[in-house]
């Protein structure tokens, strides 16, 4: 457990206040590591949650230069970065934002070669990625090294987010276990859907850091923004599941 400073007490006294969450889970965050991947349109106000709780460190991977298609989502991007790499805008934002917050940027995305290397230390992974291909090593790396992943996605007005237990719930093999046929690369997006699949995913993660009740681990968090039709599905985990099934 990290010890809180005053300074923590005197930022984050109104979540302390939250039952349930209290400075235990304060000083668990505190001391907590969280990978998110990517740190676009979900997984930039993924982080700006994160920070705002104020987690310990952040690992962050994404890749590539910003772009201006890129602003009506990209909340951590800032105007001036247009033509630049995105993990300097993402940086910089997080800095001035909470500089207690401890980051690891990486300007690249999820591949088979910097898997291992990026899930060192790392307590929880949130996956923003829009590529399962991506997704799948964030979810074969959760199993292996046996912490809680995140899985958000969202497409349109829809969202899916699926906390991950390894061992106690379906993993995201478990539900997919191949990439889906009809899967596209670019999507529609406004970037409050975006956001709001986000927060939801970021809510899961300081649960299952804190303590806080009550995890949705094993159930997927559905939404259609479109009617604000919210629902919860349990998955259930498949024990021939090439991933998890040996657990
Ligand atoms: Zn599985």
């Amino acid at each position: 457990m990290e010890t809180l400073t005053e300074q923590d007490r005197a930022i984050y006294e109104w979540q302390i206040d939250v039952p349930g969450f209290g400075e235990a889970g304060q000083s668990a965050l505190r001391g907590a590591t969280a990978l998110v991947s990517r740190v676009g349109g979900l997984g930039g106000p993924l982080c700006f949650s994160l920070a705002a709780a104020g987690i310990g460190k952040l690992v962050i991977a994404h890749a590539g230069e910003l772009r201006l298609d890129d602003l009506n989502r990209q909340i951590l991007m800032t105007f001036d970065g247009v033509g630049e790499p995105r993990s300097e805008s993402i940086e910089a934002t997080l800095k001035r934002f909470n500089p207690n917050v401890e980051l690891v940027v990486v300007p690249e995305n999820i591949s088979p070669e910097n898997i291992e290397k990026i899930t060192e230390g790392v307590d929880i992974i949130f996956s923003a990625a829009p590529l399962f291909e991506e997704r799948f090593l964030m979810n074969q790396a959760s199993v292996d090294r046996k912490i809680p992943l995140v899985d958000c996605a969202m497409y349109n007005m829809e969202g899916r987010i699926l906390s991950i237990v390894p061992g106690e719930t379906a993993c995201l093999n478990c539900l997919y276990p191949e990439v889906p046929e009809q899967w596209k690369r670019r999507f529609p997006v406004i970037g409050a859907v975006s956001a709001l699949a986000a927060n939801m995913g970021a809510i899961e993660g300081i649960k299952l850091l804190s303590g806080l009740p009550e995890s949705q681990a094993g159930k997927m968090l559905y939404f259609d923004s479109a009617t604000m039709n919210f629902r919860t599905i349990q998955i259930k985990r498949n024990y021939k599941c090439k991933v998890c099934g040996h657990l």
